[in-house]
């Protein structure tokens, strides 16, 4: 059965290597971006995924595009909440726009989109949800309470979820991924890097695909036990 697929900010980084995964798992994949026209384009072109552009951060636009997803592709079977951005700057320094997109958009995104496609999930018995999480989310980081706020309400979220979607056959489960090779972190400065980097067990940044592994394997059929977790992937840098 081709099940299929919706991928947040799914075109580059983390994201494209989760719809990459998902379609060599077998499902019909539609990735989701904010407005890079062109690196989606690509993506679309080499992939033979297609593209969606909307704002997750916009509750009417979220609807609209699953809409449109699954009159494309069918009903929407699993969802990958992984659009996120930063907008850092230590609390002193943070304006209430800085705050309020990071919310609007990493935390937000994951509440429209879940709207959109959890009653369909639970009213045929069967959904995967996976909210892309993070490292910042579980320990904190300096310059960050807009991120870390996001991403610690995004793992409240999914245990609050996964309760409510058991009984009808929808897992939700966060991943938390550490620092991972992508356009987020080359934007880190590069000392703040070695530092980060030094601080990682595994001695190294962690890449998109090892995140993607880890996703696909919480959306298959054989995890249907797995739900209200978190999976860390991180080269050891966060134990719990
Ligand atoms: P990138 O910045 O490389 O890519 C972000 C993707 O999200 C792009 O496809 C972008 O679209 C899309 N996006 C951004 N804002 C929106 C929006 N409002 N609506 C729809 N799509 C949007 O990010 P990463 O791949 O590094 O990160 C992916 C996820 O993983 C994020 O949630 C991030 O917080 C999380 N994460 C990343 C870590 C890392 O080390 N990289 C560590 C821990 C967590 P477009 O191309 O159009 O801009």
């Amino acid at each position: 059965m081709t099940r299929t697929a919706i991928v947040t900010g799914g075109t580059r980084g983390i994201g494209e290597a989760i719809s990459l995964a998902l379609q060599q798992a077998g499902m019909s994949v539609a990735a989701n971006y904010a407005g890079n026209d062109e690196k989606a384009a690509a993506f679309s072109q080499r992939t033979g995924i297609p593209v969606y552009r909307w704002d997750v951060g916009d509750y009417t636009a979220c609807q609209e595009g699953c809409e449109q997803v699954a009159a494309d592709l069918g009903p929407v079977d699993i969802l990958v909440n992984n659009a996120g951005i930063t907008r850092d700057a230590t609390l002193q320094r943070m304006s209430l726009d800085m705050w309020e997109d990071v919310i609007r958009i990493n935390l937000g995104g994951c509440f429209n989109m879940a709207k959109a496609v959890f009653g369909g999930m639970r009213d045929r018995g069967w959904g995967r949800i996976v909210n892309i999480g993070s490292i910042n989310g579980q320990g904190g980081q300096y310059g960050q309470v807009n991120y870390a706020a996001a991403k610690s309400g995004i793992h409240g979220f999914t245990k609050a979820l996964a309760q409510e979607g058991a009984k009808f056959g929808v897992t939700v489960n966060a991943l938390a991924p550490g620092y991972i090779d992508t356009d987020m972190v080359a934007a880190v400065p590069e000392t703040v890097l070695e530092k980060i980097v030094a601080k990682i067990p595994v001695g190294r940044l962690g890449k998109a695909e090892e995140i993607a592994r880890g996703v696909a394997f919480l959306c298959s059929e054989d995890a249907g036990f797995l739900t209200g977790s978190t999976l860390s992937i991180n080269g050891g840098q966060h134990m719990y």
